[in-house]
């Protein structure tokens, strides 16, 4: 199915770094790399290594005669564990050179591997050949690509789940019911005389639900999983001297470093992730924020209508400290209403200051035209929190909501599985579809061999998740997507 050729690429990321690896697998893993690896003394002593063993010596040129020493010719010191197949990650002979993480010093020994044998590894070839080798399904396999992109806890967790089979594992299950009752039905329509589906009809309706209401859970949990692995994309709206960049320099500060900071193609669109417990936001327009001066328009409706289009949360901060008059109760008004599709949060932002300086008088402290604000929205849909960016009150509270709202009750801890990957979604979709139509043969109490063939089509739509029924193009596209190494 596949070339046997040995293959090796920089398995580490090329910075400077304390280690790199340089990753070698296939049957001349082993020779190739004992080409260019000697012990202390000076000896190639690599073919001779015992499986899943550490060495350390020194990776030479490989086209140098060292039968006079090869102090001369080496390029690092390394440690070289070798793991031989099955037993290793893609199932082949594998050997790992952990050298020194100098961009320089990694590229240089891979390019002595390559000189000594091995070719250049295709993106995610290594996984491929995992996966090719039934070390690790589809849905592993591409669980590995997502263990790496983790931005936050949860992610990685949903990651390192379904990489140690979890969604794997309930696909099995869920096809291998389907799978017993196709061939229950082939086998009383072959075998009448003994066997009967008499009294089926109503048994099979009741799992095809119970099968129904199981893809859909998984489906629903997508969403989740989507947020989970990319982010919440978030906007924060307010007028000007609300506490807008207050606000998001308090989220920032929850995590110091930036992680991405992307100048698009206008300077309207800068980007900050940020991490807030178990869960990722992706503060959008925050060039915006920060170039007041450019803000036309009072709150800045018309450029956040842009980025609302992305968003999947609008973070409303509100001064409380503000007399809010007809007119600005009339602008917010329309402001909630134009993103009413969108979830939103209410901050009430500067409460320690109108706690300090309340006299006791609310239509003097503002806390009146607040209040009639609230009033006026529709306030169930969006909850309210009493904030403050300067001492951080109502912070933690507008974590809890967050992760409430997006998450699901989906936490750490929690032994939920979750789909993250849209591929996996379509097939469940495509699987779930084809529960309906048997669902609905059966109420139509069509002949039992024409839902077989729905049941066959869910059967092979779950067995995509898992790779069991994909042709080698698609298996191609998901492994031409991993990153180089993997
Ligand atoms: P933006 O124009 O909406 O980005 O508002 P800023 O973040 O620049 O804040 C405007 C002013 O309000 C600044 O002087 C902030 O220090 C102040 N401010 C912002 N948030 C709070 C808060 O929660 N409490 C108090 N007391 N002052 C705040």
């Amino acid at each position: 199915m596949f070339s046997n050729e040995t293959i090796a690429a920089i398995s580490t990321a090329l910075s400077e770094s304390g280690i790199g690896i340089i990753r070698v697998s296939g049957d001349k893993a082993v020779s190739i790399v004992n080409k260019i690896f000697v012990n202390p003394s000076g000896k190639k002593i690599l073919e001779k290594a015992q499986t899943h063993t550490i060495h350390y010596g020194y990776i030479i040129e490989s086209d140098k005669n060292i039968d006079n020493g090869f102090k001369d010719f080496v390029i690092d010191e390394c440690l070289v564990s070798v793991m031989l197949g099955p037993r290793s990650f893609t199932g082949e002979d594998v050997v790992e050179i952990n050298c020194h993480g100098g961009v320089f010093v990694v590229k240089k020994i891979l390019s002595e591997v390559l000189k000594a044998g091995a070719r250049l590894a295709e993106p995610g070839e290594f996984s491929k050949r995992a996966f090719l080798n039934g070390r690790i399904d589809l849905a592993e396999a591409e669980a590995v690509m997502d263990v790496i992109s983790s931005k936050s806890d949860s992610a990685l967790k949903a990651s390192v789940s379904q990489l140690s089979g979890s969604v794997s594992g309930k696909i099995k299950k869920l096809r291998e019911e389907i799978l017993y009752n196709i061939a229950f039905i082939e086998s009383a329509l072959d075998d009448p005389e003994h066997i009967s589906l008499e009294g089926y009809n109503e048994k099979l309706s009741d799992l095809t639900d119970s099968w129904i209401n199981e893809t859909e859970k998984l489906i629903n949990s997508n969403e989740s999983g989507r947020f989970l692995r990319g982010g919440i994309a978030t906007v924060l709206l307010g007028k000007p001297n609300a506490g807008k960049s207050s606000v998001m320099n308090l989220l920032l500060g929850e995590e110091r470093a930036i992680v991405t900071d992307i100048a698009g193609t206008t300077r309207d669109t800068l980007e900050e992730y940020i991490k807030l417990g178990e869960i990722g936001l992706n503060l959008i327009d925050t060039a915006g924020i920060r170039d007041t001066e450019n803000v036309v328009e009072k709150i800045g409706v018309d450029r956040a209508k842009k980025s609302a289009d992305r968003a999947d949360l609008i973070l409303y901060v509100i001064d409380t400290t503000e007399n809010l008059n007809n007119n600005d109760l009339r602008e917010y008004e329309e402001m909630f209403n134009n993103f009413s599709q969108k979830k939103g949060i209410i901050l009430l932002n500067k409460i320690d200051d109108l706690k300090k300086n309340s006299s006791g008088d609310e239509k003097d402290s503002g806390t009146y035209s607040i209040n009639k604000l609230i009033e006026k929205i529709n306030s169930e849909n969006y909850p309210v929190i009493e904030f403050s960016a300067v001492t951080g009150e109502g912070f933690d509270e507008l974590k809890d909501i967050i992760s409430e709202m997006f998450l699901k009750g989906i936490k750490n801890g929690s032994d939920e599985i979750v789909i993250t990957n849209i591929r996996h979604r379509q097939c469940l979709e495509e699987c779930s579809d084809s529960l309906k139509k048997v669902r609905e043969s059966i109420d139509n109490d069509l002949p039992e061999d024409f839902y077989s063939i729905d049941l066959m089509s869910a059967y092979s739509s779950l067995g995509k998740i898992i790779g069991e029924e994909i042709e080698d193009d698609l298996a191609t596209e998901i492994f031409s997507k991993f990153c180089l190494g993997k």
